[in-house]
């Protein structure tokens, strides 16, 4: 199926973060097979912004398929402060991981885009076609450009080498082992961060903005189960979306309810309008995730965001913050 010879090696790059966390437990919990390795690459191990390190990493371990998650990540206000930094590490590390996994005749490689690399500018709902229609949103243009080249690169492979390289495009995720760093961290993470502290010191919760913008959550465990059956099952070079539907799409409001409930924090809300909103939408359609795999069950919400504020309330001390 994979077009290999013999069981699968798969290197899965950022294997220490939210994404590889929730890949190695679905892997141990079910998800992997009979003689199968899986490695789990830290930026400890290599970085991967330097060629001479991610050599000496395919070297080493020698993949035939590679998930490729690792990358300079952040939520809104660090993508603003540091677009820069976000472009030239993130065009480094795809660039090496790429080349390598060419290099080193990996069969396949699955990469991990962002609903960032659509168009501002755009009709709705976003589909995969749509994604080099026109310049991303300003806040975060350094990392949804170097974003994007990961699907000129694989489309060149294609076209020149015959390589079945692809990449997926999740929304905004949450879950453990995510990085719950306030000022640098996603939406979700900084919320449930801040709610833990508000309730412990007795003080209001903060939001940043209006609270309107939309968003489609993915739970860190729902997305792990879809890149594997990604990386077994996917064939196409163009990438897919991997979302909950359109009619799921929640505002940051409804996401602030849930981590409130979550907590059973009965202080004060803030909404702090000084702060931006981001993009106001980026509502993508699961339309071809549907048509693949339409019987898939999604994590209820709610239940997701539970999860994980009992993960960080249990792992406080050692939680990425
Ligand atoms: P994360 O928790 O911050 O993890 C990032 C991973 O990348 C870590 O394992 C980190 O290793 C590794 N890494 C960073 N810089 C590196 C370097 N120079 N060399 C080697 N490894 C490096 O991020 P995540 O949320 O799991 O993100 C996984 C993928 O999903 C990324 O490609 C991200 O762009 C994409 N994505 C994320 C979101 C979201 O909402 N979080 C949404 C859409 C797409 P160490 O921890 O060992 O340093
Ligand atoms: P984005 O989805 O790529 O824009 O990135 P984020 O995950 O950082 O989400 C940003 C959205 O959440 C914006 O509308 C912010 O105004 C809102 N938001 C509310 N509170 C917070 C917070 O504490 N941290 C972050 N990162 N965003 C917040």
């Amino acid at each position: 199926m994979d077009g290999s010879v013999g069981p699968m090696r798969v290197l899965v790059t950022g294997g220490s973060g939210l994404v590889g966390r929730a890949i190695e437990r679905v892997v141990k919990e079910g998800e992997g097979r009979e003689g199968e390795k899986w490695i789990f690459l830290s930026s400890k191990e290599a970085n991967l912004v330097s060629a001479e390190e991610t050599r000496a990493a395919f070297e080493k371990h020698r993949p035939t398929h590679v998930i490729h998650l690792a990358a300079m990540v952040g939520g809104l206000y660090r993508n603003m402060r540091q677009n820069l930094d976000f472009w030239r590490n993130n065009v480094h590390i795809n660039d090496n991981v790429l080349n390598m996994s060419h290099e080193f005749g990996v069969v396949k490689v699955v990469s991990c885009l962002s609903t960032c690399v659509f168009p501002d500018k755009t009709t709705y709902p976003i589909d995969e076609t749509m994604m080099h229609n026109g310049a991303p949103h300003d806040s975060n243009y350094g990392y949804a450009y170097a974003k994007r080249m990961i699907d000129v690169h694989n489309r060149a492979l294609f076209q020149q080498y015959g390589r079945k390289y692809t990449a997926v495009i999740p929304t905004n995720m949450f879950g453990a082992h995510d990085n719950f760093n306030i000022e640098d961290g996603h939406v979700m993470p900084g919320l449930i961060h801040k709610t833990y502290l508000a309730k412990k010191e007795g003080k209001p919760l903060q939001v940043w903005g209006s609270g309107r913008a939309l968003r489609q959550f993915i739970y860190s465990l729902d997305l792990a189960r879809l890149f594997v059956w990604v990386l077994r099952e996917y064939d196409e070079v163009e990438p897919i979306i991997l979302s909950v539907g359109e009619e799921d799409e929640l505002t940051v409001k409804d996401a602030v309810d849930a981590v409130v409930e979550g907590f059973g924090f009965k202080g004060e809300v803030i909404y702090d309008t000084s702060k931006s909103d981001g993009q106001i939408k980026k509502t993508a359609n699961n339309a071809k995730l549907r048509k693949y795999l339409p019987d898939f069950k999604f994590t209820p919400f709610k239940q997701a965001v539970k999860e994980t504020c009992d993960w960080f309330a249990a792992n406080y001390d050692s939680a990425r913050k």
